[in-house]
């Protein structure tokens, strides 16, 4: 394996910097920019260039064959949601990497999703799991252990085992979210077995702090350097993000096209899957399945009970 001081123009001192800064694997080298780099590790913009040149040579980032992409799909992990229609809409469960979206009203079952795959990505593979770890970003004061202790118990885990294994960051506001995002890097390079990242809410922060049409473009930009965040960490670890968006209820368009979800063309385009939740009757919530590249769209119903998720 190449060491950070196999490189050229890498020095111990220079190496420190970046294993302090997050930048201790190859992989997450050769996929970050250069201003990126130079900010965070404190080094000059050019020194940061060329390590990167050569993080990608190390790392042999170059066109490849849809051969070497197929084999690369075959490494892609799934995460259970509890519902065998849910699991089965959206292609066999939550896919790593990739950035899964959920969208819908207040009370939908984003949150209770969120709780959900918290615990079944601990479950063994033969199960519906990745035998993993999840870190959980949480915006708006909605983690609930008490919430996670009724599906453990549901999948019969032990309670003490789980809660260890979910990370959790309360973040105060979009800069301090960004930065958890960003810290998830250090905590797979402890050593942790990271294989899941939930962001809820991913938005709330975005939309309470840039109001107003003058400070769309740079939310916008903010929201995107998130996402570039976290798809990274989605591809360089084979980990799965999922994020919650809130809408505003449209009763009259459920059908129509959900142009209404915050984020707009930025979060539209980064996420990989996009899933749209709506409350039916009885309890009862509908899913559809709004992007994929290359599953059908389609709809299921789930349930939300004490256990968690269900069919
Ligand atoms: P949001 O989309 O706003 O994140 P939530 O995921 O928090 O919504 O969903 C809230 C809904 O989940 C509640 O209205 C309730 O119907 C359901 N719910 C929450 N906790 C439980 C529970 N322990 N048992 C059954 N249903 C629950």
């Amino acid at each position: 394996m190449v060491e950070l001081e196999d490189l050229p123009n890498v020095g111990a001192k220079t190496a420190q910097k970046l294993r302090d800064a997050g930048f201790g694997d190859m992989m997450r080298l050769a996929t970050a920019t250069a201003k990126e780099l130079s900010v965070k590790a404190e080094i000059g913009e050019g020194v940061a260039e060329k390590v990167i040149e050569a993080a990608r040579r190390a790392e042999k980032i170059d066109f490849e064959t849809a051969f070497d992409v197929m084999e690369r799909r075959k490494d892609v992990g799934r995460i259970t949601t509890g519902s065998k229609a849910l699991d089965e809409l959206i292609g066999g469960g939550i896919e790593t990497q990739a950035i899964t979206e959920v969208f819908g009203e207040f009370g939908s079952g984003k949150s209770q999703l969120s709780h959900e795959l918290a615990v079944t990505v601990q479950l063994p593979e033969e199960r519906g799991g990745l035998d993993a770890e999840a870190v959980f970003i949480d915006t708006e004061n909605t983690f609930r252990p008490e919430r996670i202790e009724q599906i453990a118990n549901a999948f019969e885990l032990d309670l003490e085992e789980v809660l260890n294994k979910i990370h959790i960051a309360r973040a105060f506001n979009s800069s301090h979210q960004i930065l958890m995002a960003e810290k998830v890097n250090e905590l797979i390079q402890e050593g942790k077995n990271i294989r899941l990242v939930i962001v809820d809410s991913l938005t709330a922060h975005f939309r309470a702090e840039y109001v107003g049409r003058e400070a769309l473009a740079t939310r916008q930009q903010k929201l995107n350097q998130h996402l570039h965040t976290l798809q990274n960490i989605a591809n360089t670890y084979n980990a799965a993000v999922f994020v919650t968006n809130q809408v505003q209820a449209r009763p009259d368009a459920f059908f129509g096209s959900p142009t209404k979800a915050i984020g707009g063309h930025v979060l539209g385009h980064a996420a990989t899957y996009r899933i749209w939740l709506k409350k039916g009757l009885a309890g009862k919530r509908i899913a559809r399945l709004v992007d994929s590249p290359h599953l059908p769209e389609g709809e299921c119903v789930f349930k939300i009970t004490t256990a968690g998720i269900v069919d």
